[in-house]
């Protein structure tokens, strides 16, 4: 499976880990280099994020609730 560069989401993206010992990553589409931390940070914030909707999507009144 292909890691999805966090800054540019393009699932056709080839992201590389650049191998100088750094441990970062660098996306072939928008060449933008980011952190294993970067990438805890974006998907911790994404996560919050979509079980914030999730639970406002599955509390909002479903069709047959409206009368
Ligand atoms: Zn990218």
């Amino acid at each position: 499976m292909n890691a999805i560069c966090i800054k540019c989401w393009n699932p056709d993206a080839l992201v590389k880990m650049h191998l100088d010992g750094s441990g970062d990553f660098e996306c072939g589409e928008c060449e933008e280099t980011f952190t294993c931390e970067e990438v805890r940070d974006t998907l911790d914030a994404m996560q919050g994020k979509w079980a914030r909707l999730i639970g406002w999507a599955e509390s909002y009144p479903k069709d047959e609730d409206v009368k």
